[in-house]
């Protein structure tokens, strides 16, 4: 099977959003009652959707978050992103050379990409083809996403590589039966990442996003003589 579509996931591989995000929801959790560090909000839901994220906190406090916070939060969100926000070195070089169709398969929503993706000049090199989990059931890990985005781009799952910074984000696309690279050139990612990335089940890992061209190339021919 030839490979026909890159799905780009957003945060920490088209965006180096991840700290900035992480900060604000760290710091906005802590005002309204739920404390907890930024490494802490890493290490539980980097990757998964906000909607999840905020039913397991709710668990916990046994209360509903204060409806206040969700504000708090998207108003903190989108001005760090405005102010702060950089696209990941090499993305733009990229996606000049591929020759395969790509898009987004993101856990956030529309409007956060809208924000993140256009203060980065990458809206427009993606939309219309630019999907969240608000469109489906399940969000990441389950493969729902994935699958959704093939199918509105016309492509097969097993013609598809899928780029990913997350374990939930790798065990999707895993679980979706296509392809997939672990990206770990976000700021984000510290000493293991590549190897959690390979542990959760990542094809192969790579830090350089200059190098996505080649390595699809070489998926491809792999998949053509294997
Ligand atoms: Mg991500």
């Amino acid at each position: 099977m030839p490979i026909d579509l890159i799905i780009f996931d957003c945060d920490g591989v088209l965006v180096d959003s991840e700290v900035i995000s992480c900060r604000a929801h760290a710091d906005m959790l802590t005002r309204h009652g739920y404390p907890i560090t930024s490494a802490q909000v890493s290490e539980r839901f980097l990757g998964r959707s906000t909607r999840q994220a905020n039913l397991e906190i709710e668990t916990e406090l046994g209360r509903k978050l204060p409806e206040a916070y969700h504000g708090d939060l998207q108003d903190e969100l989108f001005r760090a992103f405005e102010a702060d926000l950089e696209a990941i070195r090499g993305i733009h070089d990229v996606l000049d050379v591929v020759t395969q169709r790509v898009c987004v398969a993101s856990s956030g929503s529309h409007q956060r990409m809208q924000v993140s993706l256009g203060s980065t000049g990458l809206y427009a090199r993606f939309a219309p083809n630019i999907f969240s989990s608000s469109q489906v059931k399940n969000g990441k890990p389950a493969p729902d996403l994935f699958l959704f985005a093939a199918g509105e781009m016309g492509v097969p799952p097993e013609c598809c590589v899928v780029i990913e910074d997350s374990l939930a984000g790798i065990a999707g696309a895993r679980a979706a039966g296509m392809i997939v690279f672990g990206f770990y050139g976000g700021s984000h990612c510290g000493d293991g990442h590549a190897e959690a990335l390979r542990q959760a089940g990542a094809d192969l890992t790579f830090s350089d996003m200059h190098q996505l061209p080649e390595l699809v190339r070489r998926v491809a021919a792999d998949a053509l003589t294997g």
